[in-house]
């Protein structure tokens, strides 16, 4: 049995008095049956603050027999169709409610967010928490709005289709924007009817608990939303095999997702992934050049590079290649890296020291090919925390390891190229296809470019934009089927086709 964690000195600097209050609550429960109950092993695990190594709480490791209980609670309130069946209004007033209780809790949720991820306060506070408030809201707004069609019809008959939601749904969740992730799978699924069971990453499970108790408050039906905190092989795994889900909806690595695509097999699940990516940001001569810069500084630094759409593949025209990757490396240098929880600090450690290992292996691999760390390019030099420093690689080649690799971690690789065929063909020459950023002002060249890259997502002279109104997903081996906008709503429903004889 772990040890009692020391909240003070685990979450020392956070002043959210609910946050400490949280946290010093007790282990954390699964939210099974509209109740926070243990795992039925009694087995906990511990979630940790990335930036002092500290326990900040112990948290309920579910695996199969929660699952199954979970399964069965919301079998039983699907079919019962107190959420299904509610009428769309009150399904929006419910959501509304979530939206404001984010909204609400939002300072104690942002402190949580970054104690738990590492990610700096001030992302925390501007981003993840009103993106997951938002997220919520414009759904709220699509469950009045999902319609079936009249179809054209002999005399005789009355032909229409209905779009129902699917029923019970699996969400599988990554850390690098707990709550954010949460919002983009609970939201749409309650808009269009379905109940869920959401399994947040053993990282950072902190958020999606302190969600789960929001949703109680805002009185949605029992088992509308269960959660079930745990490791991969176990409570996920459970969740992509079980055969009474209905569909199972995943974010993570490309490698993970292959798997809950093969464990989908069983029942023939309705399968979603967000997967991996290796982004190409493509900056021409004739771009805005310390629009891009800058650009191109978020695109691979915000939030320490843990950003499935990060612009980790930075080609740059070769003409400009040496003053460009001089002025992204000083703005690189120039960044506070440190305490997240101080305002000032925009970049934190990474989420684990799994994940600290990892791009300390990319940043020793990409040094053996030959690349020139011209800036970073080793682990951060606090004393104690998951820090790696901000690194520009440069002379970097498309076919090396930190080329085709996803590091995750903030780590940009510099790639010169000739024109705008070889811009396009460089940046396609991936086995990911998430996202891709061009940066010029010719407005031809631009759209043009926009075409021809094999992404889910082109920004043209600006990075990362992401907004719940607009698509989201991947080409190629980053998944299938688009999050957000109405596109999730597909993701969502199915549609029965009615014939009437008159
Ligand atoms: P991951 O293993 O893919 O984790 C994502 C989620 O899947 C977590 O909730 C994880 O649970 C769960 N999971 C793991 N194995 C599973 C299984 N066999 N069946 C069902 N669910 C399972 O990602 P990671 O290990 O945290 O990170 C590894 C790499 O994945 C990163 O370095 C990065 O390259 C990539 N990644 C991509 C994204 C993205 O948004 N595209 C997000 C995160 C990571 P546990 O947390 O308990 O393992
Ligand atoms: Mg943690």
């Amino acid at each position: 049995m772990a040890a009692t964690p020391s909240v003070e000195s685990a979450a020392r600097g956070a002043k959210n008095p609910s946050a400490l209050q949280f946290l010093k609550s007790g282990p954390k429960k699964l939210l099974i049956g509209g109740k926070w109950v243990p795992a039925k092993s009694g087995k906990t695990f511990e979630t940790l603050n990335p930036a002092n190594e500290e326990v900040l709480a112990l948290v309920a490791e579910g695996d199969k027999a929660d699952v199954d209980e979970a399964v069965r609670n919301a079998r039983k309130a699907f079919e019962e169709g107190k959420w299904s069946t509610m009428g769309p209004h009150q399904r929006t007033r419910f959501l509304l409610k979530i939206a404001d209780l984010i909204d609400q809790h939002a300072d104690e949720l942002a402190e949580l967010e970054t104690l738990d991820n590492g990610k700096s306060i001030s992302e925390s506070r501007n981003m993840d928490i009103p993106g997951a408030a938002e997220t919520f809201r414009y759904y709220a707004g699509w469950a009045t709005k999902i319609y079936g069609e009249t179809n054209p019809s002999d005399p005789g008959m009355f032909s229409y289709t209905l779009r129902e939601p699917i029923g019970v749904c699996g969400q599988i969740i990554p850390w690098n924007f707990p709550l954010m992730m949460a919002s983009w799978k609970i939201a749409p699924a309650l808009a269009c009817g379905n109940v869920v069971i959401l399994k947040p990453a053993e990282q950072t499970p902190l958020t999606a608990l302190r969600l789960g108790e929001l949703i109680l408050e805002a009185g949605l039906p029992e088992s509308v939303v269960q959660i079930i905190t745990g490791f991969g092989p176990g409570a996920g795994s459970s969740i992509a095999e079980h055969p009474d889900i209905d569909k199972v909806a995943f974010t993570g690595s490309t490698e993970v997702g292959k798997l809950i695509l093969k464990a989908s097999a069983g029942n023939l699940k309705h399968v979603s992934l967000e997967l991996g990516g290796k982004s190409p940001n493509i900056i021409f001569p004739d771009a805005d050049v310390q629009a891009a810069t800058f650009g191109s500084m978020l695109g691979i630094f915000m939030n320490q590079g843990q950003v499935c759409c990060a612009g980790s593949r930075v080609f740059v025209q070769e003409s400009m290649y040496d003053q460009f990757t001089d002025s992204l490396s000083k703005m690189a240098q120039g960044l506070t890296v440190g305490n997240p929880l101080d305002p000032n600090t925009r970049m934190g450690p990474l989420v684990s020291k799994e994940q600290h290992d990892r791009v300390l292996g990319y940043l020793k691999a990409g040094k053996e090919e030959g690349a020139n760390a011209k800036v970073g390019g080793a682990a951060g030099n606090q004393e104690r925390g998951y820090f790696v420093q901000p690194t520009v690689f440069t002379g970097v080649k498309n076919s090396m390891k930190i080329a085709r690799e996803e590091i995750f971690g903030p780590v940009a690789s510099a790639i010169p190229f000739k024109d705008e065929n070889d811009a396009v063909f460089q940046g396609n020459d991936t086995t990911y296809g998430l996202a891709a950023a061009v940066w010029t002002r010719d407005i031809s060249r631009a759209h043009k470019v926009a075409r021809a890259l094999k992404a889910g997502t082109v920004w043209i002279n600006t990075y990362g934009m992401v907004d719940p109104v607009a698509s989201f997903g991947g080409y190629k081996q980053s998944g299938f089927g688009r999050e957000l906008g109405k596109h999730s709503l597909e993701l969502y429903t199915q549609i029965k086709q009615v014939y009437t004889k008159l």
